[in-house]
Parts: C-alpha cells; sequence; structure tokens
C-alpha cells in the first residue's frame, strides 16, 4: 500500500521561450521567458544553490486549471511534479496520508476511495495537484480540503529552506489560505499530509444536487464509494470537461455580504438562493448573479459564458489571455451595476 518514487535528483533543466498552451486548462496561448520543472526537493535546492531564485521569484505552476495566463510571461515559471504517496501512519480509526505536490489531485481521490479511506470524495474530479489543493482549500459538495487537512511541507524560495505548516497555521479560509495572502509567490508546496478515517467514515450527503442524485438512485445508506461515484456523475454532467472546452472553473468567488445588500435584491428576486453565515454575512452565488445580469451562454468573440454555468467563462477556441480578462472584467462591472456586488476572481491571474 505505501509507494513513493523519489525522481532522478539530476539538474533540473532550464528551458528558454517556453510554450505553455498545454500547461494551463484555458488552453490560453502563453509563453515563458524560462521555464523548469521540479520533482524533488533536490531540484529545488540546487536551483537555489544556482541563485535560479535570486532575481525574479518564479510562478509556480500545478495542473493549471486555476490560472490564466498572459501571452508571454517575463518571470520565470517552475512547473511542481514532486510525486508520490504513501501512508505515513495509522491507528484504528485513522490513517495519514502523505503526497508529492505533483499528484493529480482526482488520482489521489480515487486511491484513497479505493483503500476505503473516507474524508476527500466530495473532492473527487477537481482538476490539478495536490500541492495547489491548500492554496485555494479546495471545496465542492460540502466539503473543504481542510476538514482533512494536517499539514504540508514547503519550500521557502528566499531562503532556500524547507518548513512544516500545520493546519492552524496556514489560515484557511473560503478559497482562501495564507498561501494566497501573505506568502503569495514565495514558497513552494512540496508534501501535503492528510488525516483520513478508516472506520466510522463521515458521509457528507446534506448538499442540494448530491442529496437528489442519490435520493434519485435509490441509495439510502451511501458509503464513500457512492458519494464518490455521485460526485463524478453530477461533475461529468455540469461542467464542462477542459479537454473538450477550455475553462478553469468557477471563475469568481461567491460574494460574501452583509444582509442588507441581499435585501434589495430579495425584494426583486425572491428566488435568490443564498446561505447564512455567521453574523449577519450570507453568501450568494457568483452564478445566479452574473445569469441574471444577463451573461449566461453569452459568447464575445471567442470568449463565453458557460451554457449551463453561468460561474465558468469558456474558451471557445483561439482566445488569448488578454481576452478572457476582458470578458470577465465586462462580467465584473455588469454585476455590479446590476447588484452593486463586486466580483472577486477565484482564478489566479498571472501577469
Ligand atoms: C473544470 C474545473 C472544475 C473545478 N472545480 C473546482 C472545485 O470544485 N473546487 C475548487 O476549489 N476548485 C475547482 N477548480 C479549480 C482548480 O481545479 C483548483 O484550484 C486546483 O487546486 C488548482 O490546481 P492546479 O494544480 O491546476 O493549480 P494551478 O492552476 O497550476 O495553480 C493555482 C495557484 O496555485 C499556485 N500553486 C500551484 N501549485 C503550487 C505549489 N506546489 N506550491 C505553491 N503554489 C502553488 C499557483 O502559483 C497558482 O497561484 C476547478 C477547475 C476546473 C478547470
Amino acid at each position: 500500500m505505501t509507494h513513493f518514487s523519489v525522481k532522478s535528483s539530476s539538474h533540473p533543466q532550464i528551458k528558454q521561450n517556453f510554450d505553455l498552451t498545454s500547461f494551463n486548462t484555458l488552453g490560453l496561448p502563453s509563453k515563458a521567458a524560462r521555464f523548469v520543472e521540479v520533482s524533488s526537493t533536490d531540484h529545488l535546492l540546487k536551483l537555489h544553490e544556482q541563485a535560479f531564485f535570486k532575481e525574479k521569484l518564479p510562478f509556480v505552476l500545478g495542473g493549471g486549471s486555476n490560472v490564466l495566463l498572459k501571452d508571454y510571461l517575463d518571470i520565470p515559471v517552475l512547473k511542481n511534479s514532486i510525486s508520490g504517496k504513501k501512508v505515513i501512519k495509522q491507528d484504528e480509526n485513522f490513517v495519514w496520508i502523505e503526497a508529492g505536490a505533483g499528484e493529480n489531485w482526482h488520482k489521489l481521490v480515487s486511491w484513497a476511495v479505493e483503500q476505503d479511506f473516507g474524508g476527500i470524495e466530495n473532492l473527487a474530479l477537481i482538476p490539478g495537484t495536490v500541492g495547489a489543493a491548500p492554496i485555494q482549500n479546495i471545496g465542492a459538495y460540502g466539503v473543504e480540503l481542510e476538514q482533512v487537512f494536517e499539514s504540508l511541507e514547503l519550500f521557502d524560495m528566499r531562503t532556500g529552506k524547507l518548513h512544516t505548516y500545520r493546519r492552524e497555521e496556514c489560515e484557511f479560509g473560503y478559497r482562501d489560505s495564507i498561501f494566497k495572502r501573505e506568502l503569495k509567490g514565495q514558497v513552494i508546496v512540496t508534501k501535503v499530509v492528510l488525516t483520513l478515517t478508516k472506520t466510522n467514515h463521515i458521509i457528507q450527503s446534506s448538499y442540494r444536487s448530491l442529496n437528489d442524485y442519490l435520493r434519485e438512485h435509490n441509495i439510502t445508506q451511501p458509503v464513500i464509494r457512492d458519494i464518490f461515484d455521485a460526485v463524478v456523475a453530477i461533475r461529468r454532467s455540469k461542467l464542462p470537461d477542459p479537454a473538450d472546452l477550455g475553462n478553469a472553473g468557477s471563475f469568481f468567488k461567491n460574494p460574501v455580504v452583509v444582509r442588507s445588500v441581499l435585501e434589495p435584491i430579495l425584494r426583486e428576486y425572491c428566488d435568490v438562493p443564498y446561505y447564512e453565515m455567521e453574523g449577519e454575512l450570507v453568501k450568494i452565488p457568483a452564478g445566479w448573479l452574473i445569469e441574471k445580469a444577463g451573461w449566461k451562454g453569452r459568447r464575445v468573440g471567442n470568449v463565453g459564458t458557460y451554457e449551463n454555468q453561468a460561474l465558468v467563462i469558456v474558451n471557445h477556441g483561439g482566445a488569448t489571455g488578454e481576452e478572457v480578462y476582458e470578458h470577465a472584467m465586462r462580467i465584473k462591472a455588469s454585476v455590479k451595476k446590476v447588484f452593486g456586488i463586486d466580483l472577486v476572481p477565484e482564478v489566479n491571474i498571472v501577469q
């Protein structure tokens, strides 16, 4: 059950003028002045010795499923491909798994479900790498990474040192963490440790579409495999596959606003969906706001808003990063005008 592959420790190769078109799920044409792929922490230490991090800290790329790349990046790009996964500890009820940052997230989830390890089955089919998962505290179908997160190891590009960050130190929030704020652009996650259940799995099935799916399929006592299968089926039916239609998932975060902002919207649209948060706060689905502002399925040139989910911006083919950015900004301005709400991109805009 335990395997952890340590890839070659030969010198990482720095490539010039590297094409990133197939390295981002929006399929945007983009070139990096310098590009390097690392498959071990040893590679990072070697790059540090070569003063690679001296001039400009590189942009760290995982699976490229949450980035908007402009056509030319004069900052170096470092692709994290550190692989391996293993069980590092277990007791009667829990198992601690460690995975390299470059591992594919969905494959890790599938592997966990095969072993009957519970806790991440609701996060099935989220594209990207394990190392990027804590950056925005990935979440879906009622579960967020922080619920199973134990710790991570990171490489500090400024000092060339490795550090361990425990959950409290990551300051997780809704699609947020310390790595999107104070430590943005300064560290490289190298591995992640998760605590999963071996027994007494906590089945999280209250999310509406998940619950509906289970009911329609007469699954009354779901096990983690049922949740995994249901999430995979729902996601396949709702979201465009980047292999067919370039996209980066939800383009904007769902805005969290004070109740007084919701009230005038409620008076006009009695069906506005919202979720109560702590205190006077409510979360409104950004997709609903964008749809009501008239953007669902709308296309401008090569860029559009997905016909089944207004929160997803798609590349119909041939779009540039600039076009996608402009499309996003038009949507943002429109939602601000109609509802007075500022949308904040969830996707990382790489200058
Ligand atoms: C179809 C689709 C559906 C999606 N659904 C969801 C969803 O349900 N929930 C959700 O939360 N997200 C979702 N996403 C967004 C995306 O999959 C996640 O944010 C994912 O974690 C990004 O992983 P990545 O490896 O592709 O990261 P990238 O896009 O390569 O990078 C994202 C950010 O993380 C940083 N980063 C990446 N790896 C590292 C590292 N090792 N160390 C330090 N920084 C790093 C990058 O610099 C960048 O700022 C979806 C995307 C798509 C295309």
